[in-house]
């Protein structure tokens, strides 16, 4: 299997019984199969036909920063998409930005241009991939606010651009979630603004995250989505959880809502603690917390 993935993306490019915990903002996670690393549209096509092919299992990812990856690691192949097809260009008023791409580099490549729109996702540590098959949002904006096209590959390797709304963007979801298309870029629709001003809302947003969230320990971010009408964070903090460990995982001292890894902690050690989270805001306040974070892997 590797002879044949090697011989169209080069050796550099697959990579066999790779660690997932380095390749994770958790630094969890067992061994990948195989790990490989398409850098054109091209070769993601022939990944696909390969896989087909051969029956081989496939987990397409950007950054791993919103992932558990189980501690026996992941059978089949990963796709990382990460720093690949990561073009940018600007013309006017539209931002096209591949899937590779990491949404702190759209937020300055969009500061450069004096274009604003971008800087809520400045932060936010993914890819344009990862970010569009979230619909990643932070302080009341999400990225379908700004998407006017995306361009994916179906799994025949078949590309095709939908419009934004077309691509039932949702909390924490949209089609690409749904139907398991790839995203490969997307064009942002912003607007000429005054490049001071998207710099002091840049370091405004920075500053927010940087008091409020752990950045400095790994993480996969908030764990739980919002549940309606409550913070799981405020729930979490309201049982007593913060600071509270099993193993190397920890509710975040600093935001409830997040898990960090102490250092030495198994996808085993978040699961259960997520589980226990879970069943003690229900039982005290019969809200079920719903993950935000993708499980993916053997556990
Ligand atoms: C400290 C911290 C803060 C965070 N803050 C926020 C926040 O404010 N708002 C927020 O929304 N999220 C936040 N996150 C979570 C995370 O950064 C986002 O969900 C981000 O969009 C994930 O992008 P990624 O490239 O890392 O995707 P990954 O974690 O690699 O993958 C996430 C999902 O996207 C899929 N995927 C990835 N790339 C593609 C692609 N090209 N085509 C199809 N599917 C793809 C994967 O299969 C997986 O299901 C935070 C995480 C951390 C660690």
């Amino acid at each position: 299997m590797y002879e044949l993935f090697k011989s169209f993306l080069g050796a550099d490019n697959v990579l066999v019984s790779e660690p997932m915990s380095k390749h994770t903002s958790f630094k969890i996670g067992g061994p990948a199969d195989l790990f490989l690393m398409p850098e054109t549209h091209g070769q993601l096509r022939q990944i696909l036909t390969v896989a087909k092919e051969q029956n081989i299992p496939l987990f397409v990812m950007g950054n791993g920063s919103n992932l558990l990856v189980g501690d026996k690691g992941i059978r089949g192949a990963v796709v990382s998409l990460y720093k690949k097809m990561n073009k940018i260009v600007v013309d006017g008023e539209k931002l096209y930005a591949g899937c590779g791409a990491l949404m702190s580099t759209v937020a300055s490549a969009a500061l450069s241009a004096e274009l604003e729109g971008f800087e809520f996702a400045s932060g936010i540590p993914g890819t344009i991939g990862g970010g569009i098959y979230m619909n990643a949002g932070a302080y009341g904006f999400e990225l379908k606010d700004i998407v006017e096209s995306v361009d994916y590959m179906d799994s025949e390797g078949n590309i095709s651009q939908i419009s934004g709304s077309d691509c039932k963007f949702g909390y924490r979801k949209s089609i690409f979630a749904e139907k398991g298309y790839i995203v490969l870029g997307c064009i942002f629709e912003l607007k000429k603004g005054n490049k001071e001003q998207i710099r002091e809302r840049i370091n405004d947003f920075t500053q927010r995250r940087v008091t409020k969230q752990p950045v400095e320990k790994p993480s996969a971010g908030s764990v739980f989505k919002r549940p309606e009408g409550y913070f799981a964070g405020a729930l979490i903090e309201g049982e007593g959880l913060k600071g509270f460990s099993i193993g190397g995982a920890q509710v975040s001292e600093k935001h409830a809502g997040f898990i960090i890894n102490k250092g030495d902690a198994t996808a085993k050690d978040v699961l259960d603690l997520v589980e226990h989270i879970q069943k003690t805001v229900y039982e005290k306040n019969g809200v079920k917390l719903e993950t935000e974070i993708k499980f993916v892997g053997e556990f």
